[in-house]
């Protein structure tokens, strides 16, 4: 018998805290250990399994698909890809898409399709902002200042700059003729759950008027409806030139998307951008359920559990005033702001046979799967109380 904690531990490389569990199996939002243990899963693999586990459309889409083909690579047309890119672009009003494996690769190529559009111009600059997460390649951690995941790294692309979040005057300053683009996610996931507030989002869309530089909305965590829109940019009146999405939108395969207005459509030119495995067949089936499912009801109810959500949560705080100092977030993606380590409270809540997660230091991030009910909500809640009461902050 296998001791697959001790054996991972020998044989892979040691990048990541994991919970202390070795999973059997997991279903709808339940994750059962191979102890028999079984949780209730308030992190949806990083947000990343919208419809929960092995949801049966999920399954039969695998299934459907596998059966025709897995993979064929990118010299093929592919129904299952093609199909995708127009529900795509029906539900978002986007032009064009592009299909990468991961988050990471997604901005990846949105930086690329930015710096190919400003090489034209004379436009070198891109702008992001602190406590922005966009990925772990060199792209993306090129436009990120949090040093965990840079230290001793370097160097990464010139001409990279990052601005404070929420900070107009700031991002002014740091705006000039050469600005090619500006990256954002409209509410930080790894940052905190933090959201942007209108007024730098308008000074954003206001410099870009003047200077004309592109807008790159990373949505890779808020997308696919999980703040209660199919984008989270849409709780402000905006629309960025790209879009990345990953995450959410493959169902719990490996899928992102660079999502770009029409207007950039013919900025790449045949073998400017590619990859051998991105818009895999059996991804793009299971994103098309995905897409299928917000369509037919999802989104709106994710829009009321996050409201009921967020009331409980508020109550909570109000309990525990001297634990919990702020309740954040929209729709199903959620965050409590702590006065204390977050990752006691998930100790906690994991004895109390519920999975979330600390980000940032001091906040505890709910990204639950999106089809979760009221029944979930009051059962986390009660779990949140009970590991509260037992966090002691001396
Ligand atoms: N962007 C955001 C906002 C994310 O939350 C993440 C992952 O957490 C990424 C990009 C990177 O995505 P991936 O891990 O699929 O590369």
């Amino acid at each position: 018998m296998i001791n697959y904690i001790e054996e991972e531990h020998r044989t892979i490389f040691q990048t990541y805290k994991r919970l202390p569990l070795v999973v059997d199996k997991a279903e709808g939002c339940r994750i059962y250990d191979t102890e028999g243990n079984c949780y209730l899963d308030f992190l949806a693999g990083i947000a990343v399994n919208a419809l929960g586990h092995s949801h049966p459309r999920i399954i039969e889409a695998i299934e459907k698909q596998s059966k025709k083909y897995m993979h064929l690579s990118n010299y093929f047309y592919q129904p299952a890809q093609i199909e995708l890119a127009k529900k795509l672009t029906e539900m978002t009003g986007y032009g064009r898409v592009f299909f990468s494996n991961s988050g990471t690769e997604a901005m990846d190529g949105a930086i690329k399709l930015a710096r190919r559009w400003g090489f034209d111009r004379g436009k070198t600059e891109i702008t992001a902002f602190s406590g922005g997460f966009h990925g772990r390649t060199y792209g993306a951690l090129s436009v990120m200042d949090k040093p965990l995941y840079k230290d001793k790294m370097g160097p990464f692309l010139p001409n990279m700059k990052i601005s404070g979040y929420n900070n107009p005057q700031e991002l002014e300053a740091n705006i000039n003729q050469s600005t090619c683009a500006v990256i954002l996610e409209f509410i930080q996931g790894e940052g905190g759950v933090t959201m942007a507030v209108p007024d730098f989002v308008n000074k954003i869309f206001e410099l870009k008027e003047k200077y004309e530089f592109l807008v790159i909305a990373d949505e890779i965590q808020a997308g696919t409806g999980r703040t209660g829109k199919f984008f989270g940019f849409e709780h402000y009146n905006v629309k960025p030139d790209i879009v990345t999405l990953a995450k959410g939108i493959g169902g719990g395969l490996p899928l992102g998307v660079i999502l770009s207005q029409e207007h950039l459509a013919d900025v790449w030119a045949k073998g400017s951008h590619g990859t051998t495995y991105g818009g895999n067949a059996v991804a793009c089936a299971t994103g098309l359920v995905v897409l299928e499912e917000l369509e037919n009801g999802l989104l709106d109810k994710i829009s009321e559990t996050g409201d009921y959500l967020k009331s409980k949560l508020n109550e909570v705080m109000n309990q525990f005033p001297d634990k919990v100092l702020e309740v954040r977030g929209r729709g199903l993606m959620a965050g409590l702001l702590l006065s204390f380590d977050a990752g006691l409270l998930v100790e906690e809540l994991l004895n109390h046979k519920v999975i979330a997660n600390a980000c940032s230091g001091k906040v505890l991030r709910l990204v639950p799967p999106l089809l979760i009910g009221k029944n979930e909500v009051d059962e986390f809640i009660e779990a949140l109380r009970l590991s509260l009461v037992q966090i002691n902050l001396n």
